[in-house]
């Protein structure tokens, strides 16, 4: 089978012919026919998140079981599946009690500490294989049901973490990326007001196309616009946003959004490198803000986000498509911030 092999962090892509792997007792493989293309992988690419290496990444699939091992059941060869991404131990009380993505014996993430997807075929423990439901139409869209299991997962995990309810105004710092973009027509599928922010004009006319009802850009005269806060509170009647979801979560971002949201707002972060920012205390207290954080979601939540997209609720926003053996152009694409929407990797047609 082909794979682009990541040989160590900061190297390109090399596409090898390996042998395609066979499931162990417990295990699954499948044949990937998209994989989805995200700034998460980025960062382990380049060394600034951890991996296991020589690596195989990617985790966002439509694919088809092309063998199970020993012991498996719930799953035959033919069944169409996405990837949940943690590797979790389904018996610890975090799993046990409905947040598995807390798992307390957690094994890392498909396609970081085992291989994953950029490859016609992924091993992987059949528990983290889900099965697309019926009346999903992912022959005909493969790509876009294949990044539902964190593209729409994610976001629609926060708006129960967040408690977004129709009519709040919704922030997206970062709402032209990946995830930002369909974090934008999953709180619209929620009822919120949405005012996307990020850089630039391509990314927040793109933000319009996909039903953001305000704009703001960050940058400024070539450096980065102090007056966001200001600028969000003139379209929310000088209140500022109830909730603010940063998928960029750095020093700045972070404490642009606390400066900005209402009084009880909640500030979600997600992804970002690990930034420290400075709050004070008595924001918290007088204004009875909260900060929330958000990691990933539960199979549950993923089944959840798929059904939205089998009733049609909800289309997820692929920008950009690239053949495997061109994923280092994508994700020279994604390291320099200017893929629009979520990229797929179109690895094998149905025909
Ligand atoms: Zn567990």
């Amino acid at each position: 089978m082909r794979a682009m092999v990541v040989e160590k962090p900061g190297t390109p892509f090399v596409l090898k012919e390996l042998p395609v792997p066979e499931p162990g007792p417990g295990e699954a493989v499948a044949k990937v026919y998209t994989c989805g293309a995200g700034l998460t992988l980025q960062h382990v690419k380049a060394g600034r998140s951890a991996g296991k290496f020589p690596l195989i990444m990617g985790h966002e699939v439509t694919a088809i079981i092309s063998a199970v091992g020993a012991g498996v059941s719930g799953l035959k060869e033919g069944d169409a599946v996405t990837i949940y991404f943690y590797l979790t131990c389904g018996t610890c009380p975090s799993c046990t009690s409905g947040r598995e993505n807390l798992c307390d014996n957690f094994g890392g993430f498909v396609g970081r500490q085992v291989d994953g997807a950029y490859a016609d075929y992924v091993k992987l423990p059949a528990r983290n294989f889900l099965k697309l439901p019926d009346g999903l139409n992912y022959r005909q869209m493969p790509g876009e049901v294949g990044v539902v299991t964190d593209a729409i997962a994610t976001p629609y995990k926060v708006i129960r973490r967040a408690r977004i309810q129709p009519g709040d105004t919704v922030a997206i710092f970062g709402a032209g990326g990946g995830l930002g973009s369909n974090m934008i027509l999953t709180a619209k599928w929620a009822g919120a007001r949405v005012i996307a922010v990020d850089r630039g004009k391509d990314k927040l006319d793109l933000a319009r196309q996909l039903g953001a009802d305000e704009v703001v850009d960050v940058l400024h005269n070539d450096g980065l616009n102090a007056d966001v806060p200001d600028q969000l509170r003139a379209v929310t009647d000088g209140r500022g946003p109830e909730v603010s979801i940063d998928f960029v979560s750095s020093k700045w971002t972070t404490e642009t959004s606390l400066a900005s949201i209402a009084k009880g707002g909640r500030h979600v972060v997600l992804g970002g490198g690990g930034d420290v920012f400075s709050a004070k205390t008595a924001e918290f207290l007088n204004r009875e803000l909260e900060l929330i954080g958000s990691r990933y979601c539960t199979r549950e939540q993923v089944m959840g986000s798929l059904q939205l997209v089998a009733d049609g609720e909800i289309t997820p926003y692929v920008g950009e498509h690239f053949r495997l053996e061109d994923a280092e152009i994508a994700h020279e694409r994604l390291e320099q911030g200017i893929v629009m929407g979520r990229a797929v990797l179109d690895i094998n047609s149905f025909d």
